[in-house]
């Protein structure tokens, strides 16, 4: 047994101090901390946070050395070693680990250091509770197996191995919690962070939510029990699958209060993050591409199935909360036809398919740039338009849905936790419904060009329009280069009191045809000042074709731009239930919408 010590020990340096004790180690151990963390595909090194490391063998200290990136190795230990890393941590992600007055919270990747050739043994943690006063009141909350805790949960907790240790994030702090059943399954959600929360609320929704994901994938659950572990920010939004519960961060303005009824907007975006992650219990958790089969937490895992695994998730998410009553059919064309815009307005969707970005997630995806707009496309925003299209065309050409094939899945690949080989998701959709679906697949998923979605829709009794996009003035949030306004200047721009920080300048716009470039600050039209909430009035008083002197900054240096205008294109999807659709288009709008 590998014995795992967790200490808190100081909350205002961040520091967390976790041993690994390992009997009758190699003769020349060597020790690991993962690069990465499953459902996050970029390697991280979380070694750069280890602060201070040590190894101690039959009570006197041995020789410890770093080997590579994130490896260390121990000369002449004896029968019992230990090796204790210092590790900082203020990382306020679902992925990272993090430590101070308020809480403290772990993904066990970025602690735990694996020794290596014993990744299967069976694990033990004992997470000590916190010294400090101000942690007086806090408390534990893991899927983890308890095996003896205190009243709060600090205390000795097992896994098999070292694959589930880092599988159950620990929250540590004084959370608001709310417990509930679904299917006779034991469920809780608990949330750090200040908030007012109608807690009995969301237990209730989030019961009917998980109920309508065990219909589809079929009793019983793969898990005794499951976990919603959130933190509500001031600004944040992200989720982390894990085997039996899931990591979520999201704003505090999403979630109801006392009274509120509904599920607005902010709400909805709420429940779906907490779909998307419950969804994930059985989609890449266990029904997952051989190429994580097992991890290998030291390197890049490629697989093309990403768009499977994210993008099927994407479209369920919202497909659930229509499916469990929490939003109507209207909601639910609203929110996809939001995604179908984001899709059309990313000129890099003719550039890159889902394959290819499902490869390329490691260092393209997660490693956004400028250019990122015009040249990749996100395998969950066009893998659930392309998830969206098979299940259209199995519920229209054959007898089946996307719910068979997930399904067929889970029986196949999920139960037994075998890796899917590379072809096999295409394979059983079309062994399943009959269909050849060759063609459909060259197209969606190793294709650039845009899905027949509005003849698809058509046929279900809903329409799907193109407008033109007046959201003139927003900015890009975040980051930068993930809103997409697309401007008549054909930028992505944040907005400075100076003028317009461009963030990206998208391809063949107005912008890039006038030299517009990323990082010029536009400070001018026509010779008058320029704001993200005065270029829509400003651009108002051309016409399209006009040519008109924009003037910016790039290097300090001013710089002139003839820019002739372009309309905007016709970018916004608008989606709606069709008016007085026949007979058997009604049929099939049931069987999807259930309206
Ligand atoms: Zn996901």
């Amino acid at each position: 047994m590998i014995r795992y010590r967790v200490r808190l020990a100081s909350l205002n340096s961040h520091h967390f101090e976790v041993s690994c004790r390992v009997g009758n180690p190699a003769p020349e151990q060597r020790f690991t901390l993962p690069s990465w963390t499953p459902g996050s595909y970029l390697l991280r090194e979380y070694a750069k946070h280890v602060v201070g490391i040590r190894a101690e063998s039959d009570g006197g200290s041995v020789g410890l050395e770093k080997v590579s990136k994130s490896t260390w190795r121990c000369h002449d230990a004896g029968a019992d070693l230990t090796v204790t890393a210092e590790v900082f941590a203020l990382e306020r992600s679902v992925r990272g680990a993090y430590l101070d007055s308020r809480r403290g919270y772990f993904n066990g990747a970025c602690l735990f250091l694996a020794p290596e050739g014993r990744e299967s043994d069976p694990v033990e943690l004992i997470l000590e509770r916190p010294e400090d006063p101000r942690a007086s009141a806090w408390r534990v909350a893991t899927a983890m197996h308890a095996v003896e805790v205190d009243a709060d949960g600090f205390g000795r907790y097992s896994a098999e191995n070292f694959d589930e240790l880092i599988d159950h994030p620990f929250e540590i702090g004084d959370f608001g919690e709310v417990e509930f059943q679904a299917d006779r399954v034991p469920h809780s959600l608990v949330i750090a962070g200040r908030h007012q929360t109608d807690m009995d609320r969301i237990g209730a929704d989030l019961q009917k939510l998980c109920e309508a994901h065990s219909a589809l994938f079929g009793r019983p659950t793969p898990f005794a029990r499951y976990l919603f572990m959130g933190f509500a920010v001031a600004r944040g939004h992200g989720g982390l699958e894990h085997r039996a519960s899931s990591s979520l961060m999201f704003s505090r303005d999403e979630l109801p209060v006392r009274g509120q009824r509904g599920v607005s907007e902010k709400y909805q975006r709420f429940l779906s993050l907490c779909s998307h992650e419950y969804f994930h219990t059985w989609n890449v958790k266990r029904i997952k591409p051989a190429a994580f089969s097992p991890y290998r937490l030291d390197r890049r895992n490629y697989t093309r199935m990403l768009w499977v695994v994210e993008g099927v998730t994407s479209y369920y998410q919202d497909v659930m909360l229509l499916r469990s009553g929490l939003i109507d059919a209207s909601a639910y064309l609203r929110t996809l036809g939001r995604g179908l815009t984001r899709v059309y307005q990313t000129p890099g969707r003719l550039r890159q398919s889902l394959a290819e970005a499902s490869f390329d997630a490691w260092d393209r995806h997660y490693k956004p740039e400028v250019n990122s707009p015009n040249a990749i496309i996100s395998y969950y925003g066009k893998g659930a338009l392309a998830a969206l299209a098979l299940d259209l065309t199995l519920r229209r050409d054959s007898d089946t849905t996307l719910d068979t094939v997930m399904r067929e899945l889970w029986q196949r690949y999920g139960r037994s936790d075998e890796g899917m080989p590379e072809t096999a998701f295409e394979e059983l959709a079309q062994e399943v419904s009959g269909l050849d679906l060759a063609d459909f697949f060259a197209s969606a998923v190793r294709g650039t060009e845009d899905l027949p979605l509005a003849p698809l829709l058509a046929d279900f009794g809903v329409t799907l329009d193109f407008r033109r996009d007046k959201r003139f003035g927003r900015a890009a949030s975040g980051k930068g280069a993930t809103a997409s306004p697309p401007l008549e200047l054909g930028i992505r721009f944040r907005q400075q009191s100076a003028g317009l920080d461009v963030v990206a300048v998208m391809a063949d716009s107005p912008a890039e045809q006038a030299g517009v470039s990323p990082g010029d600050l536009l400070i001018a039209i026509d010779g008058l000042k320029l704001s993200g909430s005065n270029l829509q009035p400003r651009l108002s008083r051309f016409e399209a074709g006009q040519t008109v002197r924009v003037t910016g900054f790039r290097d300090e240096e001013l710089l002139e731009f003839p820019v002739t205008l372009a309309a905007a294109a016709l970018d916004r999807c608008v989606l709606r239930l069709a008016d007085k659709p026949d007979a058997d288009t009604m049929v099939r709008r049931r069987g999807w919408l259930g309206s």
